[in-house]
This record gives structure tokens, C-alpha cells and sequence, in this order.
């Protein structure tokens, strides 16, 4: 249910956008100046352990504040801008924002965790991109061990085999990659079987229902047992209650992140965080 809001909820503003940018090129033109003015800016949202309880790091999230619109979540327009190319150079932005908060923290000298971001699908067609990419990170003189890259798990469907060979690229640049919205599509076996990965993040939905439901706790419980044995970190996603926080404790699921432990975070929230990593006694 959530999804096909979102999904409409995308479809609406699409219209709204699109309706008052005619041509494409008036798009590229206001997107540029967005970028230029500060309009998007990235908000943080805090990984804690569950074995240790402590912070082990963040997800980068984009928001657009539009001067007409206001505070735009990723769904009003990740849809339009991926549809005219637009959304590898976002995300290439958000990357540049991460490179220069950890930057900036270590001239501080707070402690430093991974910061995660999420790749767009245009990732796989464009090649000169990971050239880009790591050129990028290494001028911030970033160490890669810091940046993890979430994919999102439906969108590579048909290129299982690509997104292999990206996500090995990736790695053997030493970045961590990982598998958003994992169990959300149908490839999810796969993924384990045959692609290298760090990290898989727990649908949302995937979780919905293991509190009532015996068989979704059954799969759960075994998806997250698979994939200790294979070396991936779990980290559940969207976790909202204590019951489910409890529930995946007793899974063994290694990590959370979702409303019940923290919203995403201003960037001067989150640094509070960096020097108290406690999670949030609740
Ligand atoms: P995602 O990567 O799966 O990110 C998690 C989403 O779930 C975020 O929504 C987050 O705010 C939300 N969330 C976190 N905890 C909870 C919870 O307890 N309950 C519920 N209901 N939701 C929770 P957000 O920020 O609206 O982002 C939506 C999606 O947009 C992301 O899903 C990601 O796929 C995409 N996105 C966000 N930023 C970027 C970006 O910089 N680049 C690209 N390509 N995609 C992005
Ligand atoms: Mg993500
Ligand atoms: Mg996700
Ligand atoms: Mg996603």
C-alpha cells in the first residue's frame, strides 16, 4: 500500500512539474539552477547495532526545497528527473556533499562512520561513471571504506549479470555496496547466489506482518541466517515499533534504521550523534 502511494503520489507531482515545464530543456535549465542555488540539500539517517547499540553509521537521503513547492520528498521528483537523465548528476551531487561532511569531520576530529548513498539505475549504462566517481572521492581524499553504494534491488530485474560486474568493480575499489529494498522484488535469491555484496537492507515490506504472520518471521529469520553465513550484514529498514526492533534482535539481524530509533536528521543533528553513539534509550 505503501508503494502504490508513493507511487501515485510521484504521478501527481510529476504532473505538477511537468505541467509547468513544458520543454525538456526548461527542466535541465531549472534543475541546473536548483543544483546551483542550494535548493537540494542531503538529510541523515542514523544505523545502529543492535549486538553493540551503538551508531555504526548513516543513509545520505536527498530533499529539494522548492522555492514554490516547498520541502519535496525524493518521490515528487526522483521519477521525472530519472526519466531526462538528470538523476546521475544528483546523485553525483549528494556523493560530493558526503565527500565534503566527512571531510569536514575529520578536520574537526569527530569519529567517522560510513556514510551510505543511493545509485540510480542510469548507474549501469553510463561507463565513464565509476571513473568519475572515484575521482571525485579520491580528490576529497575520502577513504572508501566510508562510502557505501545502495542499489536498489527491483530496479536490476533484468541485469542481474550486470549488476554484478558493477557491484565487483565497485568493491575492488574497496567501496561497500549493498542491496536496497531487498526481498521487494523477485530476484532476491539470486542476488545472494550469484552477486557479490556487503550489505542487504531489508524491504520495509518484507518485514510488514512478522509480528502476526508465523511464515513472513519463518523467512525473515532464514533470509538474515543465509546471509551470515554468507558474510552479508543485514540491516532492516523502516523499522517503526519495539516489537519489531525486539523481533529482529532475536533474529539476529545486525543492524536498524527507521522512525523508532530516529527520523533523518539535519546535518548538525546528526553530528551530535558522532560524539554521543549511544542509540536512544527507548
Ligand atoms: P530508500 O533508499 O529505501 O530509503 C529509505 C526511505 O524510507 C527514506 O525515504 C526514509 O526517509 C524512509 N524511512 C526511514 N525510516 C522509515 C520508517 O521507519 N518508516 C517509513 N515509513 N519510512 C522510513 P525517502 O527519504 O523519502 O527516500 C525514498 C527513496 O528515494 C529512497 O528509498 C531511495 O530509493 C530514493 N532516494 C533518496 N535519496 C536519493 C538519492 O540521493 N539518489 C537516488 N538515486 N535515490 C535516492
Ligand atoms: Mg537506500
Ligand atoms: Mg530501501
Ligand atoms: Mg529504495
Amino acid at each position: 500500500a505503501l508503494k502504490e502511494r508513493q507511487t501515485s503520489g510521484s504521478l501527481y507531482y510529476d504532473e505538477v512539474l511537468r505541467s509547468e515545464l513544458l520543454e525538456e530543456s526548461e527542466l535541465e535549465k531549472v534543475f541546473a539552477k536548483a543544483i546551483k542555488d542550494g535548493e537540494f540539500y542531503v538529510v541523515l539517517q542514523p544505523k545502529y547495532s543492535l549486538q553493540t547499540r551503538r551508531l555504526v553509521g548513516c543513509e545520505a537521503l536527498v530533499r529539494w526545497d522548492h522555492p514554490g513547492k516547498g520541502r519535496l520528498a525524493p518521490s515528487q521528483f526522483i521519477p521525472l528527473l530519472e526519466k531526462h537523465n538528470l538523476l546521475v548528476t544528483l546523485d553525483m551531487f549528494v556523493l560530493e556533499q558526503v565527500c565534503t561532511l566527512i571531510k569536514g569531520w575529520q578536520n574537526k576530529g569527530l569519529p567517522i562512520f560510513p556514510i551510505s548513498v543511493n545509485q540510480s539505475r542510469s548507474y549501469l549504462f553510463n561507463t565513464h561513471y565509476e571513473r568519475t566517481l572515484v575521482d571525485l572521492i579520491d580528490r576529497y581524499g575520502v577513504s572508501h571504506q566510508l562510502i557505501e553504494f545502495e542499489l536498489t534491488e527491483s530496479l536490476f530485474l533484468n541485469d542481474v549479470k550486470h549488476l554484478s560486474l558493477v557491484l565487483a568493480s565497485l568493491r575492488s575499489h574497496s567501496f561497500l555496496v549493498s542491496i536496497d529494498d531487498f526481498g521487494s522484488g523477485y530476484s532476491s535469491l539470486t542476488m545472494l547466489k550469484d552477486v557479490g555484496i556487503d550489505v542487504i537492507k531489508l524491504d520495509q515490506g518484507f518485514l510488514k506482518g512478522t509480528d502476526e504472520h508465523h511464515r513472513g518471521k519463518v523467512v525473515v529469520q532464514h533470509v538474515i541466517a543465509m546471509a551470515k553465513q554468507l558474510g552479508i550484514t543485514t540491516v532492516a529498514e523502516g523499522v517503526e515499533t519495539s516489537e519489531q526492533a525486539q523481533m529482529l534482535q532475536l533474529l539476529g539481524c545486525d543492524v536498524v534504521q527507521g522512525y523508532f530509533f530516529s527520523h533523518p536528521l539535519e546535518i548538525s543533528e546528526y553530528e551530535a550523534l558522532l560524539i554521543d553513539d549511544r542509540l536512544p534509550s527507548s
